[in-house]
């Protein structure tokens, strides 16, 4: 069984209390895990604060060195960090290896980007009294400490998304993640201290204070968000939480990645059998627990019967149980409650008449791939995030109509369409409040350098590696007289 005990202020630390970490699907204790009590966590803002102002002044090189060994290292470190995000998150372990290898492409971007990101150069010479003058300067300069939360369900790459960006433009980084899995992020500080001993050398080092982990319960992170030593918070988790936190952090910068119940339509002349595989991968790997798996399936009424037959026939196949199990897709939802949660509103759905195409019983916290036949709007299986196996199948005659029922969400995540038409593709990419469109994709697409994040409920604010570096920096501007 597995210890994991904080890294604070460059030092592994026990604390007074700790909780244990039940894997979701067998209900086996699989780690203990230390929870920073107040002591701890005044410690750990003392020591980021620390390391700021020489953090700030390492070279990009020695920086970009950093992130590359992080890189290099997690790839070593791959079985274990699988293992982990397994046995707590009850991730299958493809989707699991699959994590692994976005983190290292999320650490490998950051190694690059800071290299790029210094600044911008802007004329001033515009009017005849600025002749006076050089051109300007923009100078990014690293906000910081950046207190990073994060969810279950991506237990290594959404810490990535935070710790990588932070640790490019020189800003400590202090990372409390999900009680349910703070395994990857002590395997990841582990990396962090290996990587910063070798990289350091006698002209510069790397303070370990730049990184630190505080596994801590809700009034202690809360006391953290207030603290006037954290210049930022970036959030990763449900939009509840979320818009609490970014009212707790008043006059500090708030990035909020949060969650939704992101759609699909699928246009009259796509390519439905396509669309029918994206949309069952889209909705039900990892169990749904993704804060952009596809929940809603808007469909053209010409074409639905056949796209529903193409859509049963492929969830038919998808396998469920052990996420350990070789080809299962679906394994546990992260807990009890969770599984009560999800069962309680399928059960209010089959209530008010809607039919359950395809289903099955619970067993454990394994629910079974669901597809619901046009449950109307108003329930909170399509009008809330559901973040478990369900697929909501509802139709529409014309395309305008599709877009703006999946307007009427109360998110924005991502969307999806699936079209053969470039006219159709063009006015959903123009007209669908979200933070991003997939155009013949599922909305569940994200790759680690692109800009990620969502509108409305669903969040405030940018990350991608570069996007996110932009978020913990400020501009101070620069100007010369030249006489
Ligand atoms: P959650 O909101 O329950 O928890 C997220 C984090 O916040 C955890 O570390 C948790 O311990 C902490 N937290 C909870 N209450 C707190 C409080 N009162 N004070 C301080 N910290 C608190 O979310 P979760 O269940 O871990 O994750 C699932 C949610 O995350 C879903 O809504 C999903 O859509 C969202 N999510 C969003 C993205 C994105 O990029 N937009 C990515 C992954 C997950």
């Amino acid at each position: 069984m597995s210890r994991h005990l904080l890294f604070i202020d460059g030092a592994w630390r026990e604390s007074t209390r700790t909780h244990t970490i039940k894997s979701p699907y067998s209900g086996r204790i699989v780690a203990v895990a230390e929870e920073a009590d107040d002591a701890l966590m005044e410690r750990a803002l003392a020591a980021a604060k620390a390391a700021q102002t020489r953090f700030r002044k390492t070279s990009r090189y020695l920086r970009s060195c950093l992130l590359a060994a992080m890189a290099r290292r997690i790839d070593e470190d791959r079985a274990k960090f699988v293992a982990s995000i397994v046995d707590e998150a009850g991730k299958p372990a493809a989707l699991a290896d699959a994590e692994v290898s976005r983190a290292i492409t999320t650490f490998t971007v950051a190694a690059e980007e800071t290299k790029r990101y210094g600044g911008e150069v802007f004329p001033i010479d515009i009017d005849a009294a600025g002749r006076a003058y050089e051109p300007g300067t923009s100078l990014f300069v690293p906000r910081g400490p950046v207190l990073a939360i994060t969810p279950f369900n991506f237990p290594l790459n959404l810490v990535a998304h935070k710790v990588a960006p932070a640790l490019a433009i020189g800003a400590p980084v202090l990372v409390k993640p999900a009680p349910q899995a703070p395994g990857a992020v002590r395997l990841l500080a582990e990396v962090f201290e290996a990587a910063a001993n070798e990289v350091s050398e006698s002209r510069e080092t790397i303070p370990l204070g730049a990184l630190q982990t505080i596994t801590a319960p809700n009034e202690v992170t809360g006391r953290a968000i207030r603290d006037p030593r954290v210049a930022i918070v970036s959030f990763t988790g449900s939009a509840s939480v979320g818009w609490t936190i970014q009212s707790m952090a008043r006059g500090k910068r708030v990035v909020l990645e949060l969650g939704g119940n992101a759609a699909v339509i699928v246009h009259g002349g796509a390519d439905l059998v396509r669309a029918a595989s994206r949309v069952a991968y889209g909705a039900f790997a990892y169990a749904g627990q993704v804060c952009i798996s596809v929940q809603n399936v808007w469909v053209e009424e010409s074409v639905e019967e056949a796209f529903r037959g193409f859509l049963l026939d492929e969830v038919s196949r998808i396998k469920t149980g052990d996420p350990r199990a070789e080809g299962v897709l679906v394994g546990p939802v992260i807990d009890g409650k969770a599984a009560d949660r999800i069962t309680t509103w399928i059960d209010e759905a089959q209530k008010s008449g809607v039919a359950v195409l395809c289903g099955g019983k619970r067993e454990g916290n394994v629910l079974p791939p669901t597809v619901l036949d046009k449950p109307g709007e108003a329930l909170a299986i399509v009008r809330e995030e559901v973040f478990g196996p369900v697929l909501n199948l509802l139709t529409y005659r014309d395309v305008g109509e599709a877009i703006e029922a999946v307007n009427r969400s109360k998110y924005g995540l991502q969307a999806g369409v699936f079209t053969d038409s470039l006219r159709v593709a063009r006015r959903a990419a123009e007209d669908l409040e979200v933070g991003g469109v997939m155009i013949n994709e599922v909305p569940t697409y994200r790759a680690d350098h692109m800009p990620y994040g969502g509108v409305k409920e669903s969040g405030l604010g940018r990350e991608g590696v570069r996007y996110a570096m932009e978020e913990y920096s400020e501009r101070k501007t620069v100007i010369s007289y030249r006489g």
